[in-house]
């Protein structure tokens, strides 16, 4: 484990949160000393958290981030078979 792993592992971490919060406010900058036994295990708990706001990939796109109500963050598609649900009632009302 290397200082350079804990980066990147916090590096990605923050991108996957920062999806589900855009605009949380300006970014801090903390800087810490860690045994690397901790830095190990600090690395295994940003990886394995789960954040209650990520609802999964997006099917329509493949890259953007599912919201509370299964809206994707980044095409803005409601997803699965529930989207498939409201896509087809749109199309239907929007074609009269
Ligand atoms: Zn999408």
């Amino acid at each position: 484990m290397t200082a350079e792993d804990v980066r990147a592992a916090i590096d990605e971490f923050a991108a996957r949160i920062d999806a589900l919060a855009p605009g949380s406010g300006p970014p801090l900058t903390v800087s810490v000393t860690l045994s690397p036994a901790a830095a190990g295990a600090l690395v295994e708990a940003l990886r394995s958290y789960h954040d209650p706001r990520d609802h999964g990939t997006c099917d329509q796109c493949g890259s953007g981030r599912l919201d509370e109500t299964f809206t994707c963050t980044a095409c803005a598609q409601p997803n699965g078979l529930f989207g498939q649900l409201i896509r087809e009632r749109l199309t239907r009302h929007q074609s009269g």
